[in-house]
């Protein structure tokens, strides 16, 4: 039986890169950037006010205090957006907001709410507190300098460096592209709901199931018809997804029934298939094919091992594609309230609850088909083998939503 660390490095190793696209910054969050990406200005792009208040030169100020104010005389103001012509005289002031421009000769603010006018002469203020020298005042390039990376290559990108990209002078950024996913449901006795069910027939889950978790990774999934449990039919609908998109990623008919055509069919196509055992419950039967260039990941058919093995095996190849530099699963730290155990020789992806203050609850029924638990749950637990948690044990929790 394969580890999972090992089927992991195979999957990523078999995921070529789909190269990059210049998008909208605004549709640019939770993707990856193709590229370095620097600042075409230095933020701030000028020395300016942090408050609203008086630009002043700090040592006319010195005496200050509320009991023996200094008045200074008021010259000017600079709104937002204008540029202060000249240099401040001794003793002289200007009314100033913040993010304006710090005029020349000044090195200060001093807030509004420590000055006041004189009575009936508004053009004196009297100023009630020192300044410290640059008091104030948001110095040119102190948060970031022209030229400086603002993202680079394989970060994921977040709401904050959109701001951050938008304000250093961008526009479009380039992303790792997207990547297709055909989702194909192999069994014959699947049919799709809310159709009528046959005698023997169940309801197909997996499908849109995967296609909501691939969507998180950026991935545009497309569902494909039902495939029936005939070679024909997986050799036919392998073809057209392959032909359509860049990655294919089935469920069911990896086992070794008579009825598990996914393996065959790959080589029909003149493909290459690596089927593996591997070490985790659920999921233990994987295929990892490859149809020319493209990736083929074979889940099983059982809703939670299709899920379980998405997010250990596929959901990093997905990331991999877009070139992204983190593609590991996060984890949330937690205390378990129930005990867990695993008497398997495998390790065992528990379902889990875990809630805002970190409690670990287990969310039901373990086992392969059981699909109310997996709804309730929000997280995994990676419980090794042969082993038994008890009640108050620290755990990691994987979150699903991811
Ligand atoms: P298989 O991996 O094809 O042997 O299927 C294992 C179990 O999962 C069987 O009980 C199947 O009926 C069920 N199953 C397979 N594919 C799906 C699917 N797409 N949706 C819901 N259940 C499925
Ligand atoms: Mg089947």
């Amino acid at each position: 039986m394969l580890s999972l660390e090992e089927a992991i490095e195979r999957s990523l190793a078999a995921t070529p890169k789909l190269g990059g696209e210049t998008i909208s910054l605004a549709n640019a969050e939770g993707r990856f950037a193709a590229s370095d990406a620097k600042a075409k200005v230095s933020l701030p792009a000028f020395d300016n006010s942090a408050m609203d208040g008086y630009a002043v030169r700090s040592c006319d100020l010195k005496s200050a205090t509320a009991d023996s104010p200094v008045g200074l005389m008021c010259v000017g103001v600079i709104p937002a957006g204008t540029f202060p012509a000249g240099s401040l005289e001794n003793e002289t002031c200007m009314k100033i907001y913040t993010g304006s421009p710090i005029p020349d000769g000044t090195d200060a603010v001093i807030m509004q709410e420590d000055c006041r006018s004189t009575p009936g002469d508004g053009a004196t203020i009297l100023c009630n507190e020192r300044v410290k020298p640059w008091e104030n005042i948001r110095l040119q390039g102190e948060d970031i300098r022209e030229g400086d990376a603002v993202i680079s290559n394989g970060s994921r990108i977040t709401a904050g460096t959109i701001g951050l990209l938008a304000a250093s002078g961008h526009d479009r950024i380039e992303v790792g592209r997207r990547p297709r996913v055909g989702l194909l449901a192999t069994g014959s006795e699947l049919t799709e709901p809310p159709g009528c069910l046959k005698p023997g027939e169940i309801y197909e889950s997996n499908r849109a199931m995967l296609a909501s978790l691939a969507a998180k990774v950026n991935a545009e999934p497309t569902p494909y018809p039902i495939v029936p449990d005939s070679l024909d039919n997986t050799v036919a609908a392998l073809e057209r997804a392959f032909a359509e998109n860049d990655v294919v990623v089935t469920s069911g008919g990896v086992s070794v029934g008579d009825h598990d055509h996914v393996k065959p069919a790959i080589e029909q196509l003149g493909g290459s298939v690596d089927f593996w055992k591997i070490a985790v419950k659920p999921g233990k039967p994987f295929v990892l094919g490859q149809v020319g260039s493209k990736p083929l990941f074979g889940l099983p058919g059982n809703p939670v091992s299709a899920l379980v093995t998405y997010l250990l095996i596929v959901r990093p190849a997905l990331l991999n594609m877009q070139g992204a530099r983190e593609w590991r699963l996060t984890k949330r730290p937690g205390c378990l309230v129930d005990e867990l155990v695993n008497r398997g020789d495998r390790r065992h992806f528990m379902r889990v609850t875990i809630d805002d203050r970190g409690l670990v609850l287990s969310a039901g029924g373990q086992r392969s088909h059981m699909l109310s638990s997996l709804a309730k749950a929000n997280g995994l637990v990676d419980l090794p083998p042969k082993s038994r948690w008890s009640k108050g044990e620290r755990v990691e929790v994987i979150p699903i939503d991811q």
